[in-house]
């Protein structure tokens, strides 16, 4: 099972978000771990998620944070850009977002 990146010994639930996306959600921290491959496939702008996978983490800086997917650390990193900080998996699983950044969302997926 996936667990929070952020609680560690909490679990997160699936559930269908507002968007049509597959989440995991902390049902601890409210945070919520987006799959590349969803975020992708959900975004107006497929393209722009693409070309942030190849442009990789932006100004990267380490966390004590895991990947729910991988269990390797993450990065805290802008992802399409800098202003949108997100811990992002180094094998590009996808990334994290805490409760508080969740209206990044939004900028994520339509612009
Ligand atoms: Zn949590
Ligand atoms: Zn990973």
């Amino acid at each position: 099972m996936a667990h929070c990146p952020k609680c560690r010994v909490i679990e997160l639930e699936e559930f269908d978000s507002e968007k049509g996306i597959k989440l995991d959600q902390c049902p601890e921290c409210g945070g919520r771990w987006f799959d590349m491959g969803e975020l992708e496939k959900s975004s107006a702008h497929p393209e722009k998620v693409a070309q942030a996978k190849i442009d990789g983490p932006l100004r990267p800086r380490e966390t004590d944070r895991n990947c729910p997917r991988c269990d390797r650390a993450m990065l805290n990193a802008g992802f399409i850009s800098e202003f949108l900080r997100a811990d992002l998996c180094q094998d590009g699983h996808g990334l994290w977002l805490d409760k508080h950044e969740l209206h990044l969302v939004d900028k994520l997926l339509a612009e």
